[in-house]
């Protein structure tokens, strides 16, 4: 089923996001995780691409085929296109088509240290359009920023920038995490005044360290509104309670965005199911 459909026929979709093992673990970990994150029941779960698009690396369609074949959930592929030829892109395609796999992220992906990107994609959109017109049919999806991209000059360019990720062909966004939800529900209303007309979920991150999201604040540059970084400074040496303050903040944020009837929530699982699970379990009567 493409993941547009999802949105067509159910009040708030709920989805998981999950990263195939690093280097030097075995794929086989990646099915425990999976087989704990099954009896949640989202309404589909992405799989993440490495941010240096090789070719060698098959673990993405390997596990986003496993979880719509093995566990009967719907799922989409990452895939960026910065450092990949149209070439390489396309028989990435032809794998996931040949494996089964209905729906894609596509994104433009991080420029890598050290790796020349190559000149094939510059942007998203033109992913985005090389997939519609490529011989398979796929659903399509993309990544917004609620606070804009770190690239972008402003948020209104960022937009302006996404209608046309979404006139290319994106059926479907997923944001960006954030910790304000008021920041991503201004960011909606300026997305539809844009025109942006189609489904947009609500990525959340549950914070469970304070390392952790010392780091995904440098690489994405979301803000931290003034009750989270007072939360995280009273229960940084209190590992437990820093764990069950930052589920309560994600089922808090949760909360608030399915009463106010966003399309849906995206939860960046960290391929943890334990923390999903709680999450799952205090909101599950929302969706
Ligand atoms: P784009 O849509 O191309 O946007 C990038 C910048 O270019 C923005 O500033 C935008 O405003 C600008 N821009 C876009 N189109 C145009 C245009 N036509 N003309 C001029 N400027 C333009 N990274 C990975 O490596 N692997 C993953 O699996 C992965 N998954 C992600 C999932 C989600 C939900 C999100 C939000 C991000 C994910 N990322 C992933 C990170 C993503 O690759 C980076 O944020 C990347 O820097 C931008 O990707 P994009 O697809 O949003 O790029």
């Amino acid at each position: 089923m493409k993941l547009a459909e999802l949105f067509n026929n159910r009040k708030t979709v709920f989805s998981f996001e999950v990263f195939p093992p690093k280097r030097d673990n075995p794929i086989e970990t990646i099915y425990n995780t999976l087989d704990a994150l099954q009896d949640l029941k989202p309404d589909f779960i992405s799989v993440t691409y490495g941010a240096s698009g090789s070719l060698a690396d098959n673990s993405t369609c390997e596990i986003a085929s496993a979880i719509k074949h093995r566990y009967g959930i719907e799922s989409a592929a990452h895939l960026t296109c910065v450092n990949s030829t149209k070439e390489e892109v396309t028989q990435v395609l032809k794998k996931l088509h040949d494996n089964g796999v209905e729906n894609i992220l596509a994104l433009r992906g991080d420029l890598v240290p050290d790796v020349e990107p190559k000149e094939d994609f510059k942007h998203a959109s033109e992913l985005i359009t090389f997939i519609r017109e490529s011989e398979n049919e796929f659903g399509i999806s993309g990544a917004c920023y609620p606070e804009g991209h770190l690239d972008s000059r402003d948020q209104i360019e960022d937009i302006l920038n996404l209608k046309k990720k979404v006139d290319a062909g994106a059926q479907h966004l997923i944001s960006q995490l954030f910790f304000d939800n008021n920041l991503f529900y201004d960011f909606l209303d300026k997305a539809r005044i844009a025109g942006i007309n189609v489904p947009i979920e609500a990525g959340i991150m549950p914070v469970v360290n304070k390392k952790q999201i010392e780091r995904m604040v440098s690489l994405c540059g979301a803000s931290l509104p003034a009750k989270f970084t007072k939360m995280m400074s009273r229960y940084e040496t209190r590992p437990e309670a820093m764990r069950d303050a930052g589920i309560a903040y994600a089922v808090n944020q949760i909360v608030d965005l399915v009463s106010q009837g966003v399309d849906g929530v995206h939860l960046y699982t960290m391929n943890n199911p334990y923390i999903a699970k709680r999450i799952s379990e205090s909101v599950k009567s929302l969706f």
